[in-house]
Protein backbone atom coordinates (compact mmCIF):
# COMPACT_ATOMS: atom_id res chain seq x y z
CA UNK A 1 0.00 0.00 0.00
CA UNK A 2 1.27 3.22 -0.92
CA UNK A 3 2.33 5.45 1.81
CA UNK A 4 -0.03 8.08 3.09
CA UNK A 5 -1.05 10.63 6.12
CA UNK A 6 -3.73 10.21 7.63
CA UNK A 7 -5.38 13.73 9.51
CA UNK A 8 -9.11 13.57 11.48
CA UNK A 9 -11.34 16.05 10.19
CA UNK A 10 -11.77 18.82 12.80
CA UNK A 11 -15.43 20.30 11.37
CA UNK A 12 -17.36 20.01 8.23
CA UNK A 13 -15.79 23.30 7.30
CA UNK A 14 -12.35 21.97 8.22
CA UNK A 15 -12.82 18.18 6.54
CA UNK A 16 -13.53 20.44 3.18
CA UNK A 17 -10.45 22.45 3.68
CA UNK A 18 -8.22 19.45 4.32
CA UNK A 19 -9.51 17.98 1.56
CA UNK A 20 -8.98 21.24 -0.98
CA UNK A 21 -5.52 21.53 0.12
CA UNK A 22 -4.22 18.06 -1.17
CA UNK A 23 -4.92 16.59 -4.47
CA UNK A 24 -4.66 13.38 -3.84
CA UNK A 25 -6.45 13.33 -0.64
CA UNK A 26 -10.12 11.02 -0.20
CA UNK A 27 -12.31 11.27 2.80
CA UNK A 28 -12.57 7.99 5.43
CA UNK A 29 -15.91 7.59 6.67
CA UNK A 30 -15.88 3.99 7.74
CA UNK A 31 -12.94 2.51 4.92
CA UNK A 32 -14.94 -0.48 4.70
CA UNK A 33 -14.51 0.14 1.13
CA UNK A 34 -11.75 2.66 0.54
CA UNK A 35 -9.07 0.73 2.61
CA UNK A 36 -9.76 -2.30 0.77
CA UNK A 37 -8.97 -0.26 -2.34
CA UNK A 38 -6.29 0.66 -1.60
CA UNK A 39 -4.92 -2.54 -0.56
CA UNK A 40 -5.44 -3.78 -3.70
CA UNK A 41 -3.70 -0.72 -5.28
CA UNK A 42 -7.12 0.51 -7.10
CA UNK A 43 -6.81 3.98 -4.72
CA UNK A 44 -3.48 5.39 -3.93
CA UNK A 45 -4.88 9.00 -1.46
CA UNK A 46 -1.43 10.92 -0.44
CA UNK A 47 -3.74 11.54 2.28
CA UNK A 48 -7.09 10.54 4.49
CA UNK A 49 -9.03 12.95 5.75
CA UNK A 50 -11.15 10.87 8.34
CA UNK A 51 -14.81 12.34 8.69
CA UNK A 52 -16.55 9.21 10.57
CA UNK A 53 -16.04 11.43 13.93
CA UNK A 54 -18.05 14.28 12.05
CA UNK A 55 -21.44 15.25 14.51
CA UNK A 56 -23.21 13.98 11.41
CA UNK A 57 -24.49 11.35 13.20
CA UNK A 58 -28.03 12.20 13.93
CA UNK A 59 -31.36 10.85 12.01
CA UNK A 60 -33.96 13.37 13.05
CA UNK A 61 -37.75 13.97 11.81
CA UNK A 62 -38.29 17.16 9.62
CA UNK A 63 -40.60 19.44 9.29
CA UNK A 64 -42.59 18.08 6.54
CA UNK A 65 -42.53 14.70 8.18
CA UNK A 66 -39.62 13.28 6.23
CA UNK A 67 -36.19 11.88 8.22
CA UNK A 68 -32.83 13.44 7.75
CA UNK A 69 -30.10 11.27 7.86
CA UNK A 70 -26.15 12.52 8.74
CA UNK A 71 -23.68 11.10 6.48
CA UNK A 72 -21.94 9.03 9.08
CA UNK A 73 -24.98 7.52 10.87
CA UNK A 74 -23.51 3.79 10.50
CA UNK A 75 -25.34 1.56 8.80
CA UNK A 76 -26.31 -0.55 12.20
CA UNK A 77 -27.81 2.40 13.46
CA UNK A 78 -29.64 3.53 10.66
CA UNK A 79 -31.31 -0.05 10.30
CA UNK A 80 -31.98 -0.05 14.01
CA UNK A 81 -33.72 3.38 13.94
CA UNK A 82 -36.91 3.21 15.20
CA UNK A 83 -38.44 6.08 12.32
CA UNK A 84 -36.44 4.29 10.10
CA UNK A 85 -38.45 0.89 10.55
CA UNK A 86 -42.04 2.62 10.90
CA UNK A 87 -41.71 4.36 8.33
CA UNK A 88 -39.06 3.36 5.82
CA UNK A 89 -39.04 -0.19 6.05
CA UNK A 90 -37.55 -1.42 3.14
CA UNK A 91 -34.69 0.70 4.10
CA UNK A 92 -34.19 -0.66 6.81
CA UNK A 93 -34.75 -4.24 5.41
CA UNK A 94 -32.67 -3.09 2.28
CA UNK A 95 -29.10 -2.07 5.00
CA UNK A 96 -29.42 -5.44 6.90
CA UNK A 97 -29.24 -7.48 3.77
CA UNK A 98 -26.13 -6.05 3.34
CA UNK A 99 -22.43 -6.69 4.16
CA UNK A 100 -21.90 -8.20 8.28
CA UNK A 101 -22.96 -7.20 10.76
CA UNK A 102 -19.33 -6.23 11.95
CA UNK A 103 -19.06 -3.96 8.57
CA UNK A 104 -22.54 -2.12 9.47
CA UNK A 105 -21.04 -1.26 12.32
CA UNK A 106 -18.26 0.77 10.57
CA UNK A 107 -19.61 1.49 7.10
CA UNK A 108 -21.42 5.29 7.03
CA UNK A 109 -24.26 6.49 4.94
CA UNK A 110 -21.94 8.58 2.83
CA UNK A 111 -19.44 6.08 2.02
CA UNK A 112 -21.89 3.36 1.22
CA UNK A 113 -23.78 5.60 -1.58
CA UNK A 114 -20.15 6.66 -2.46
CA UNK A 115 -18.62 2.50 -2.57
CA UNK A 116 -17.44 1.33 -5.94
CA UNK A 117 -18.62 -1.67 -7.87
CA UNK A 118 -17.37 -4.95 -7.27
CA UNK A 119 -16.34 -5.73 -10.70
CA UNK A 120 -13.43 -8.36 -10.50
CA UNK A 121 -11.89 -6.39 -13.39
CA UNK A 122 -12.39 -2.93 -11.64
CA UNK A 123 -9.96 -4.06 -8.52
CA UNK A 124 -7.26 -6.22 -10.45
CA UNK A 125 -4.83 -3.12 -11.14
CA UNK A 126 -2.87 -5.76 -13.04
CA UNK A 127 -5.37 -5.51 -16.37
CA UNK A 128 -7.31 -2.74 -18.50
CA UNK A 129 -10.60 -1.26 -16.71
CA UNK A 130 -11.69 2.11 -18.37
CA UNK A 131 -13.70 3.29 -14.75
CA UNK A 132 -10.34 2.93 -13.71
CA UNK A 133 -7.81 3.58 -16.18
CA UNK A 134 -9.99 5.40 -18.97
CA UNK A 135 -9.38 4.41 -22.49
CA UNK A 136 -8.13 0.89 -21.49
CA UNK A 137 -10.99 -0.94 -22.31
CA UNK A 138 -13.46 -3.20 -20.83
CA UNK A 139 -12.78 -7.02 -20.59
CA UNK A 140 -16.25 -7.95 -19.01
CA UNK A 141 -17.98 -7.25 -21.99
CA UNK A 142 -16.68 -10.57 -23.72
CA UNK A 143 -15.24 -11.63 -20.49
CA UNK A 144 -16.98 -12.52 -16.60
CA UNK A 145 -20.15 -10.59 -16.46
CA UNK A 146 -22.85 -12.77 -15.01
CA UNK A 147 -23.29 -10.30 -12.57
CA UNK A 148 -23.06 -6.94 -14.52
CA UNK A 149 -25.96 -4.34 -15.80
CA UNK A 150 -28.64 -5.45 -17.91
CA UNK A 151 -30.49 -1.90 -18.17
CA UNK A 152 -28.50 1.55 -18.73
CA UNK A 153 -25.13 0.12 -19.29
CA UNK A 154 -22.73 1.37 -22.10
CA UNK A 155 -20.08 -0.65 -24.41
CA UNK A 156 -17.31 1.17 -22.30
CA UNK A 157 -18.82 0.09 -18.84
CA UNK A 158 -21.33 -2.47 -17.93
CA UNK A 159 -20.55 -3.09 -13.98
CA UNK A 160 -23.57 -2.51 -11.51
CA UNK A 161 -23.72 -0.35 -8.04
CA UNK A 162 -23.07 -2.73 -4.95
CA UNK A 163 -25.54 -0.75 -2.58
CA UNK A 164 -28.89 -2.08 -1.03
CA UNK A 165 -29.28 0.91 0.75
CA UNK A 166 -29.26 3.62 -1.89
CA UNK A 167 -32.26 1.19 -3.88
CA UNK A 168 -34.47 1.84 -0.74
CA UNK A 169 -33.69 5.54 -1.10
CA UNK A 170 -33.86 5.57 -4.56
CA UNK A 171 -37.90 4.57 -4.10
CA UNK A 172 -38.32 7.16 -2.14
CA UNK A 173 -36.99 9.59 -3.37
CA UNK A 174 -34.04 10.76 -1.26
CA UNK A 175 -31.87 13.93 -1.65
CA UNK A 176 -28.31 14.13 -0.67
CA UNK A 177 -26.96 17.14 0.74
CA UNK A 178 -23.34 18.39 0.45
CA UNK A 179 -20.41 21.20 1.69
CA UNK A 180 -18.10 22.24 -0.76
CA UNK A 181 -15.65 25.42 -0.32
CA UNK A 182 -18.67 27.67 -1.94
CA UNK A 183 -21.03 26.47 0.60
CA UNK A 184 -23.59 23.56 0.89
CA UNK A 185 -25.77 22.35 -2.23
CA UNK A 186 -28.41 19.39 -2.69
CA UNK A 187 -29.70 17.26 -5.09
CA UNK A 188 -32.02 14.12 -5.90
CA UNK A 189 -30.29 10.46 -5.34
CA UNK A 190 -31.30 10.05 -8.67
CA UNK A 191 -28.91 12.79 -10.30
CA UNK A 192 -26.12 11.47 -7.45
CA UNK A 193 -24.67 9.44 -10.40
CA UNK A 194 -23.86 9.89 -13.79
CA UNK A 195 -24.86 7.70 -17.04
CA UNK A 196 -22.43 5.64 -17.86
CA UNK A 197 -21.93 6.70 -21.36
CA UNK A 198 -18.13 7.30 -22.39
CA UNK A 199 -17.20 8.07 -19.23
CA UNK A 200 -17.45 5.37 -16.68
CA UNK A 201 -14.49 7.21 -14.61
CA UNK A 202 -17.13 9.94 -13.96
CA UNK A 203 -19.41 8.42 -11.33
CA UNK A 204 -21.01 10.95 -9.56
CA UNK A 205 -22.52 14.43 -9.74
CA UNK A 206 -21.15 15.85 -6.73
CA UNK A 207 -18.51 18.76 -7.06
CA UNK A 208 -14.58 17.88 -6.68
CA UNK A 209 -13.85 17.98 -3.01
CA UNK A 210 -17.83 17.97 -1.83
CA UNK A 211 -18.27 16.12 1.53
CA UNK A 212 -21.90 14.34 2.01
CA UNK A 213 -23.22 16.17 4.94
CA UNK A 214 -26.75 14.29 4.75
CA UNK A 215 -29.69 12.27 3.05
CA UNK A 216 -32.95 13.92 3.47
CA UNK A 217 -36.08 11.35 2.61
CA UNK A 218 -39.54 13.46 2.53
CA UNK A 219 -42.47 12.40 4.17
CA UNK A 220 -43.78 9.19 2.36
CA UNK A 221 -46.87 7.22 4.20
CA UNK A 222 -47.08 5.27 1.28
CA UNK A 223 -43.28 3.84 2.85
CA UNK A 224 -44.85 2.46 6.07
CA UNK A 225 -45.60 -1.07 4.39
CA UNK A 226 -42.91 -0.74 2.13
CA UNK A 227 -40.18 -4.33 1.10
CA UNK A 228 -37.41 -4.83 0.47
CA UNK A 229 -36.21 -8.34 -1.46
CA UNK A 230 -32.81 -9.45 -2.44
CA UNK A 231 -31.52 -11.99 -4.20
CA UNK A 232 -27.95 -13.59 -4.09
CA UNK A 233 -25.72 -16.38 -4.53
CA UNK A 234 -25.93 -17.22 -0.69
CA UNK A 235 -27.77 -16.46 2.09
CA UNK A 236 -25.59 -13.89 4.05
CA UNK A 237 -22.64 -11.89 3.21
CA UNK A 238 -22.78 -11.25 -0.19
CA UNK A 239 -23.20 -9.11 -2.98
CA UNK A 240 -27.21 -8.91 -4.88
CA UNK A 241 -27.81 -10.44 -8.46
CA UNK A 242 -31.07 -8.59 -8.11
CA UNK A 243 -32.72 -6.79 -5.94
CA UNK A 244 -35.94 -4.77 -5.18
CA UNK A 245 -37.21 -1.73 -3.29
CA UNK A 246 -41.26 -1.43 -3.41
CA UNK A 247 -44.24 0.47 -1.55
CA UNK A 248 -47.73 0.37 -2.80
CA UNK A 249 -50.58 2.29 -1.80
CA UNK A 250 -53.99 0.49 -2.57
CA UNK A 251 -57.33 1.89 -1.97
CA UNK A 252 -60.83 0.08 -4.02
CA UNK A 253 -58.92 -2.68 -5.14
CA UNK A 254 -56.63 -0.37 -7.64
CA UNK A 255 -52.68 1.11 -6.82
CA UNK A 256 -53.50 4.70 -5.90
CA UNK A 257 -49.25 5.25 -5.78
CA UNK A 258 -46.80 2.90 -6.12
CA UNK A 259 -42.64 3.01 -5.31
CA UNK A 260 -40.46 0.45 -7.35
CA UNK A 261 -36.40 1.08 -7.50
CA UNK A 262 -34.65 -2.35 -8.68
CA UNK A 263 -30.93 -3.18 -7.55
CA UNK A 264 -27.84 -4.74 -9.19
CA UNK A 265 -28.85 -4.27 -12.62
CA UNK A 266 -27.25 -0.95 -13.51
CA UNK A 267 -24.28 1.44 -12.70
CA UNK A 268 -26.58 2.99 -9.97
CA UNK A 269 -30.12 2.14 -8.12
CA UNK A 270 -32.58 1.88 -10.68
CA UNK A 271 -35.78 3.74 -9.84
CA UNK A 272 -38.32 2.09 -12.18
CA UNK A 273 -40.51 4.81 -13.36
CA UNK A 274 -42.09 2.68 -16.36
CA UNK A 275 -43.31 0.14 -14.14
CA UNK A 276 -44.67 2.89 -11.63
CA UNK A 277 -46.43 4.24 -14.77
CA UNK A 278 -48.23 1.13 -15.66
CA UNK A 279 -48.78 0.59 -12.08
CA UNK A 280 -50.62 4.20 -11.33
CA UNK A 281 -54.34 3.83 -11.33
CA UNK A 282 -54.58 -0.02 -12.05
CA UNK A 283 -56.08 -3.07 -10.48
CA UNK A 284 -54.19 -4.07 -8.02
CA UNK A 285 -53.90 -8.04 -9.21
CA UNK A 286 -50.74 -10.10 -10.83
CA UNK A 287 -51.32 -9.50 -14.29
CA UNK A 288 -50.89 -5.41 -13.43
CA UNK A 289 -47.47 -6.64 -11.85
CA UNK A 290 -46.41 -8.59 -14.54
CA UNK A 291 -47.16 -5.70 -17.09
CA UNK A 292 -45.42 -3.13 -15.24
CA UNK A 293 -42.43 -5.66 -14.81
CA UNK A 294 -42.24 -5.78 -18.49
CA UNK A 295 -42.62 -2.19 -18.92
CA UNK A 296 -39.54 -1.87 -17.09
CA UNK A 297 -37.32 -4.39 -18.57
CA UNK A 298 -38.53 -4.00 -21.67
CA UNK A 299 -35.12 -1.71 -22.06
CA UNK A 300 -32.89 -4.42 -20.91
CA UNK A 301 -29.95 -5.32 -23.04
CA UNK A 302 -28.74 -8.47 -21.70
CA UNK A 303 -24.66 -9.72 -22.38
CA UNK A 304 -24.37 -13.21 -23.21
CA UNK A 305 -23.80 -14.32 -19.46
CA UNK A 306 -26.36 -12.13 -17.70
CA UNK A 307 -29.69 -13.11 -19.66
CA UNK A 308 -30.97 -14.76 -16.37
CA UNK A 309 -31.13 -11.44 -14.89
CA UNK A 310 -34.13 -10.37 -17.30
CA UNK A 311 -36.55 -13.24 -15.58
CA UNK A 312 -35.27 -13.15 -11.90
CA UNK A 313 -36.27 -9.36 -11.89
CA UNK A 314 -39.22 -10.06 -13.71
CA UNK A 315 -40.10 -12.47 -11.10
CA UNK A 316 -39.08 -10.60 -7.94
CA UNK A 317 -40.88 -7.58 -8.79
CA UNK A 318 -43.92 -9.78 -9.40
CA UNK A 319 -43.53 -11.43 -6.09
CA UNK A 320 -42.57 -7.86 -4.22
CA UNK A 321 -45.83 -6.44 -5.26
CA UNK A 322 -47.89 -9.46 -4.71
CA UNK A 323 -46.29 -9.81 -0.98
CA UNK A 324 -46.85 -6.00 -0.59
CA UNK A 325 -50.91 -6.23 -2.13
CA UNK A 326 -51.52 -9.41 -0.27
CA UNK A 327 -50.32 -7.97 2.81
CA UNK A 328 -53.18 -5.37 2.61
CA UNK A 329 -51.05 -2.52 1.54
CA UNK A 330 -51.92 0.61 1.91
C1 LIG B 1 -17.23 -8.20 2.59
C2 LIG B 1 -18.11 -7.05 2.28
C3 LIG B 1 -19.43 -7.28 1.94
C4 LIG B 1 -20.27 -6.21 1.65
N1 LIG B 1 -21.58 -6.45 1.31
C5 LIG B 1 -22.39 -5.40 0.99
C6 LIG B 1 -23.72 -5.59 0.58
O1 LIG B 1 -24.19 -6.72 0.50
N2 LIG B 1 -24.48 -4.51 0.29
C7 LIG B 1 -23.98 -3.24 0.35
O2 LIG B 1 -24.71 -2.28 0.07
N3 LIG B 1 -22.72 -3.02 0.72
C8 LIG B 1 -21.92 -4.08 1.03
N4 LIG B 1 -20.63 -3.85 1.37
C9 LIG B 1 -20.09 -2.52 1.19
C10 LIG B 1 -20.18 -1.73 2.42
O3 LIG B 1 -21.52 -1.49 2.72
C11 LIG B 1 -19.45 -0.45 2.06
O4 LIG B 1 -18.09 -0.77 2.06
C12 LIG B 1 -19.73 0.63 3.04
O5 LIG B 1 -21.08 0.97 3.07
C13 LIG B 1 -18.92 1.85 2.70
O6 LIG B 1 -19.06 2.77 3.77
P1 LIG B 1 -17.78 3.34 4.51
O7 LIG B 1 -18.27 4.38 5.44
O8 LIG B 1 -16.94 2.25 5.08
O9 LIG B 1 -17.05 4.02 3.26
P2 LIG B 1 -15.51 4.27 3.02
O10 LIG B 1 -14.85 3.00 2.63
O11 LIG B 1 -14.93 5.05 4.12
O12 LIG B 1 -15.61 5.25 1.75
C14 LIG B 1 -16.16 4.83 0.52
C15 LIG B 1 -16.05 6.02 -0.45
O13 LIG B 1 -16.90 7.07 -0.03
C16 LIG B 1 -16.16 8.28 0.19
N5 LIG B 1 -16.78 8.93 1.33
C17 LIG B 1 -17.04 8.39 2.55
N6 LIG B 1 -17.78 9.24 3.30
C18 LIG B 1 -17.98 10.35 2.53
C19 LIG B 1 -18.70 11.57 2.73
N7 LIG B 1 -19.36 11.84 3.87
N8 LIG B 1 -18.71 12.47 1.73
C20 LIG B 1 -18.06 12.23 0.56
N9 LIG B 1 -17.36 11.09 0.32
C21 LIG B 1 -17.35 10.15 1.29
C22 LIG B 1 -14.73 7.83 0.42
O14 LIG B 1 -13.80 8.82 0.07
C23 LIG B 1 -14.66 6.63 -0.53
O15 LIG B 1 -14.42 7.06 -1.84
C24 LIG B 1 -19.77 -4.89 1.70
C25 LIG B 1 -18.44 -4.66 2.05
C26 LIG B 1 -17.61 -5.72 2.32
C27 LIG B 1 -16.18 -5.44 2.68
S1 LIG C 1 -17.48 -3.31 -16.37
FE1 LIG C 1 -16.71 -1.27 -15.84
S2 LIG C 1 -15.59 -1.66 -13.96
FE2 LIG C 1 -15.81 -3.65 -14.99
S3 LIG C 1 -14.02 -3.90 -16.36
FE3 LIG C 1 -15.61 -2.91 -17.55
S4 LIG C 1 -15.11 -0.74 -17.32
FE4 LIG C 1 -14.10 -1.77 -15.65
Amino acid sequence: MKEFDYRRAPDVTGAVGLLAGEPEARFLGGGTNLVDLMKSGVERPALLVDVSELPLDRIESTADGGLRIGATVTNSDLAAHPDVRRRFPALSQAVLAGASGQLRNMATVGGNLLQRTRCGYFTDVSGPCNKRVPGSGCPAVDGEHHNHAILGASGRCVAVHPSDMGVALTAFDARVAYETLDGPGEMPLTDLYLPVGDTPHRETALPPGALITHVTLPAAPVAAESRYRKVRERASYAFAIGSVAAALDIGDGHVREARLALGAVASHPWRARAAEAVLTGAPAVGATFAAAADAELAAARPLPDNGYKVPLMRNLIVSVLTELAEGGAR
